[in-house]
């Protein structure tokens, strides 16, 4: 197969990641997998570490984003973090509307389209979290649900800032889980993902890189990238430990 994306291998550190432990990970990852021809590799600590772990990776390919962002550049909002914020501090990556943010924290589709667009105009590229959860599965929901939540996230977005975000699509009962989509249900999620991209924005979605994630560990990372549509992974415990992420980076077509 011809790659025409180039896939990215995001690890989502979530809530681990003390400054010393994160400035260990991230130089064991640069020593390995910090220039991988072919591959992009995205790795966001805690914002706490942001700082350490840029000044590791600084000179190595290894791109630095964030979990998180809140949609206005600053004002009264105790305990968030805005996107020329998250610029400042190296970052060119943003997760948004991962499933936890969503079930934990209350996050809606209508936030997630505020910091989508936050993201954009401040220059990050956002990793748009999109999937759906084992009820909606079994009731035959899948696609309904992802289109909402990808419909609702990209409203307003020029065709020329689409072109810069990224689509994730990690069914909520793969993550964390042990239990991975098949191949098969990835990639009939992602090429619906793709088509309804190009349903509104014909030239661009061949170009948009839509990841996996839920569970993606060495030995599953190949099956689910060898799918058309499948450009990479946003890993969560896996990314934890050097050894496991740097063969997923390894791994994959
Ligand atoms: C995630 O947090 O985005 C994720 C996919 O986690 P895990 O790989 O642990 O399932």
């Amino acid at each position: 197969m011809i790659r025409t994306r180039t896939p990215l291998l995001a690890g989502n550190w979530k809530m681990w990641g003390t400054r010393s432990e994160a400035a260990a990970l991230s130089t064991a990852l640069t020593a390995v997998v910090g220039r991988t021809p072919g591959r992009e590799v995205m790795i966001a600590p805690p914002f706490t570490a942001l700082e350490v772990v840029r000044s590791v990776i600084d000179g190595s390919a290894i791109q630095l984003g964030a979990q998180n962002l809140h949609w206005e550049p600053k004002g009264a909002f105790t305990g968030e973090i805005s996107a020329p914020m998250l610029v400042e501090a190296g970052c060119t990556y943003v997760i948004i509307g991962h499933s936890e943010r969503r079930q934990l924290f209350g996050e809606l589709d209508a936030g997630v389209n505020l910091k989508t667009r936050a993201a954009l105009r401040a220059g990050l590229a956002p990793v748009i979290c999109v999937g759906e959860t084992l009820p909606e599965r079994d009731a035959g929901e899948t696609l309904g649900r992802v289109q909402a939540q990808l419909d609702a996230a990209i409203a307003g977005v020029s065709a020329a800032d689409l072109a810069r975000c990224l689509i994730a699509y990690e069914p909520v009962w793969a993550i964390g889980t042990g239990r991975t989509a098949t191949p098969a249900q990835a990639q009939e999620v992602h090429a619906f993902i793709r088509a309804r991209l190009a349903a509104g924005h014909p030239s661009l979605a061949a170009s948009i890189r839509i990841l996996y994630g839920g569970s993606m560990k060495p030995d599953n990372v190949r099956a689910l990238m060898a799918e058309v549509d499948v450009d990479g992974g946003l890993v969560g415990g896996a990314s934890l430990q050097a050894e496991s992420f740097v063969r997923m980076v390894r791994e994959g077509s």
